[in-house]
């Protein structure tokens, strides 16, 4: 309820240019909400819930401009796989083990291959732009992962990015308001 007032009293209206603050100030009032409503849709899935968040993502990416935004690369970290690092590290004119050795370390938990550094070292941050696009981590060019065929497998997913990823909150916020009273 209290975040179907928000979209319809547009408090949280992107424009095109994304405000980090101002989402930074909504993750702190609204998360814990988003969260319990992908858990619902986690544990209840509603008929028509895949066609139904691929059109969401379609919406709400006419209102994202990534490139105001960047808070994935400046708050996260991609996992790179053996591929990512074969890839990048030759597009850099590196040895693997080098890359390896200056930019990544393994989390242990997983047995990822993550950023030692955040903002990403491949971040301008004056453009917001990745210095390595072409080649970048393949974690990167799917993130975060809104259209996918089967949105169940990501919930997650989406659970942990409602915090950092503007275009996430958007698209489970919508979703909230548009399944209000189903789940
Ligand atoms: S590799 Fe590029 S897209 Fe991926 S986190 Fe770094 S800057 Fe962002
Ligand atoms: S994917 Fe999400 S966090 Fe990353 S730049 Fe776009 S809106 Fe921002």
């Amino acid at each position: 309820m209290l975040i179907s007032g928000t979209i319809q009293n547009s408090h949280f209206n992107f424009n095109m240019k994304i405000n980090l603050r101002k989402f930074r100030a909504n993750v702190l009032l609204y998360k814990r909400i988003l969260r319990r409503f992908l858990s619902k849709l986690e544990n209840n899935p509603p008929k028509g819930l895949d066609k139904m968040a691929l059109l969401v993502s379609k919406d709400v990416w006419k209102d994202i401009d990534c490139l105001s935004c960047a808070n994935c690369c400046k708050t996260m970290s991609p996992t790179f796989t053996v591929k990512d690092i074969k890839r990048i590290s030759a597009h850099l004119g590196m040895r693997p083990l080098e890359f390896r050795d200056k930019y990544l370390y393994l989390e242990k938990k997983d047995n990822d291959w993550m950023n030692k550094q955040q903002p990403c070292q491949f971040l301008d941050l004056k453009s917001n732009m990745c210095s390595i696009y072409e080649v970048r981590p393949a974690d990167c060019a799917g993130f975060p992962h809104l259209n996918k065929k089967k949105m169940a497998d990501y919930i997650h997913v989406h659970k942990q990015n409602v915090s950092y990823c503007p275009a996430t909150f958007k698209m489970v916020e919508k979703m909230k308001v548009l399944l209000d009273g189903v789940v």
